[in-house]
């Protein structure tokens, strides 16, 4: 389709994130907690991408995925942030979809995490809580931090989860000293750090089979059919 056709079909963040290989904002997407039962489908070209007993919820705010329609979905390399990760795309009409994260964490009950949000005075937020979607809301609506009640929450940049809200709130105490805050900024502004869990041994998610990669759509990228 041309890119004129396009400009009318879609709106302009769908645009953006489909033809520009944008990325929506974490858990503003309409999917990250739709449980209906069907096909997610490509909002482009309206081809079926993956059933909904397929997506499963990763604590990143993006629908996350580990299966799709033999075929449906290519995954390449992309080297635009100076790391290599790789990209998700509609096969039957190139859009950009999302990138893999191999590290997703499956929904497990008593986790823990600790989190950094980039906020809009350029500093990054620090904390912890054991309802990582629940806490980016109250940042947002002004009923957390302080901090983010002053200056706007602009994304979530990094979490790790843990078993016990101890470990977390000993990695919070690491994470707010001089050197864990450098950590941060140096491997955020080395586009080392979109959200992802680094944490080896908590971070498998469990019981997940397929395509072996698992991945995060844009919701903006979908669309949904009932089945
Ligand atoms: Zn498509």
């Amino acid at each position: 389709m041309h890119n004129d056709d396009l400009k009318k079909k879609l709106t302009a963040e769908q645009y953006r994130v489909t033809q520009e290989k944008g990325t929506e904002a974490p858990f503003t997407g309409k999917f990250v907690n739709h449980h209906e039962k069907g096909m997610y489908t490509c909002v482009v070209c309206g081809k079926s991408l993956s059933p909904s007993d397929t997506k499963f919820d990763s604590g990143t705010g993006w629908p996350s995925f580990d299966k799709a329609i033999p075929g449906a979905v290519t995954f390449k390399e992309d080297t635009r942030l100076g790391s290599t990760r790789t990209e998700i795309t509609c096969t039957n009409c190139g859009a950009h979809l999302g990138h893999v994260f191999d590290d997703l964490p499956a929904p497990r009950p008593d986790s823990f995490f600790v989190y950094a949000i980039l906020c809009d005075d350029n500093l990054i937020y620090i904390g912890q809580t054991d309802n990582l979607q629940g806490r980016w809301v109250k940042h947002n609506n002004g009923t957390a931090s302080d901090h983010t009640k002053k200056h706007k929450p602009l994304r979530l940049i990094h979490y790790e989860e843990y078993k016990t809200r101890t470990e977390a709130i000993k990695r919070e105490h690491d994470l707010k000293t001089g050197f864990g805050r450098k950590w941060i900024k140096r491997e955020f502004e080395a586009g080392r750090l979109p959200v992802r869990n680094t944490q080896t041994g908590t971070r498998q998610a469990g019981g997940l089979s397929g395509t072996g990669k698992r991945y995060c759509v844009n919701s903006v990228c979908l669309g949904f059919e009932e089945r």
